[in-house]
């Protein structure tokens, strides 16, 4: 490309990464409050295990040597904890790198990658930089749609995307239609279902996806310690997949992708089952807390089994305006009315009392 100013050549792009657009994180700051209550990037309010901490400064003494690039003693603690084969498991730096790399094996130019229309944005950027084209199956019941997908997929399709619970509603595909859409699905496409919130779900009819990855299969799971396990800041995320993809991902993953205090904190932060069974109790508890507390005020809770909830408000108030309300009190949530379901706020599930809050400054929103 010559350059308009200097009229010399300089390098370009590919036209499929000039396309997009740069990924915009949930807002951080605020102007004026020094310590903000940070709601919109579903991170744990409630953090890691101390066992996770203690782990990790353990790695101080240990920062001059690379980690396990085999990831043997994370691959097993999940592999027991979670009742799963270590074969196949495979770590990255967070769930995202993986879904990264499991793209990147699969879906090349000109080919189809079909997403789920509440999944995780960031697929859409890797399918993309591929050269891939994007197809999205709507969720007219807000949550994976078995036909939808179905309909969407054709000879070209390589992989297909979904997110359950999804993200930014909050709901699950039921385990029968989870079945229904594997066994319609042509097994040469890729499913790779992201169970970023799985670990919040208890439901009897909640599959997370691991029961459908087999050694020969087409399925592929991928899990984080970025919500539950409050372990966000230090990436890392892990897959279980058929041989055959974790074989690929083998090829073309960085050598140590996951990191040493990575590593060991996840490890213990997925052997210490009560932390994570307290968080899960806690959220669930504030979840039904919170929906009744805004419903009785007037607003519209959508349900939601995540760590998140979806607001609508009534009398023509707006997301925007229900978020410069929350952020002049300090709190600040995400408005998901661009790319998302229109009209809604998302709000990430808080400590008990940093939830009053919130409660309390939407009612006094709505009420005045
Ligand atoms: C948070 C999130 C992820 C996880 O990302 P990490 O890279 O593991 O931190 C994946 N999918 C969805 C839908 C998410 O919301």
């Amino acid at each position: 490309m010559i350059d308009d100013r200097t009229g010399t050549r300089r390098p370009v792009p590919l036209a499929s990464i000039r396309s997009l657009a740069p990924y915009r994180q949930g807002k951080a700051k605020l102007d004026d409050v020094a310590q903000p209550l940070k709601l919109s990037s579903n991170e744990s309010m409630i953090g890691p295990s101390e066992k996770a901490i203690a782990a990790y400064r353990d790695c101080g003494a240990r920062l001059a040597l690379y980690p396990d690039g085999s990831q043997a003693a994370l691959r097993t603690a999940i592999g027991r904890v979670h009742g799963l084969d270590p074969d196949l498991i495979l770590c990255g730096n967070g769930s995202d790198e993986l879904i990264q790399l499991v793209i990147r094996s699969y879906a090349g130019q000109g080919d189809d990658v079909v997403i789920s229309q509440n999944s995780f944005a960031m697929a859409f950027v890797h399918a993309i930089a591929q050269g891939a084209n994007v197809i999205t199956a709507p969720e007219a019941e807000m949550r994976p749609d078995a036909d939808a997908i179905l309909a969407a997929v054709s000879p070209r399709t390589k992989v297909v995307i979904l997110a359950s619970p999804n993200n930014p509603i909050g709901q699950y595909i039921p385990r029968d239609e989870l079945l229904r859409l594997h066994r319609n699905l042509p097994s040469d496409v890729v499913l790779l279902i992201d169970g970023a919130y799985a670990d919040y779900v208890d439901e009897p009819d909640f599959e997370a996806g691991d029961g459908l990855v087999h050694r020969q299969g087409n399925v592929v799971m991928t899990r984080t310690f970025s919500k539950l396990y409050g372990l966000a800041g230090l990436r890392i995320g892990w897959m279980y997949a058929p041989e055959e993809v974790i074989d690929s991902v083998q090829r073309i993953r960085t050598p140590f992708n996951a990191n040493a205090a990575a590593l060991a904190a996840a490890e213990a932060a997925v052997c210490d089952t009560g932390h994570a069974e307290m968080v899960r109790r806690e959220n669930k508890a504030e979840l039904a807390r919170i929906a009744e507390r805004v419903e009785k005020a007037g607003m519209r809770f959508i349900p939601s089994v995540a760590n998140f909830y979806l607001l609508r408000f009534p009398n023509g108030l707006t997301p925007d305006a229900a978020a410069r309300h929350l952020e002049a009190r300090g709190i600040i949530p995400r408005p998901v009315n661009a790319g998302g379901p229109a009209e809604v706020l998302r709000i990430t599930v808080g400590r008990p009392e940093q939830n009053d809050r919130v409660i309390a400054a939407l009612t006094e929103f709505v009420g005045a």
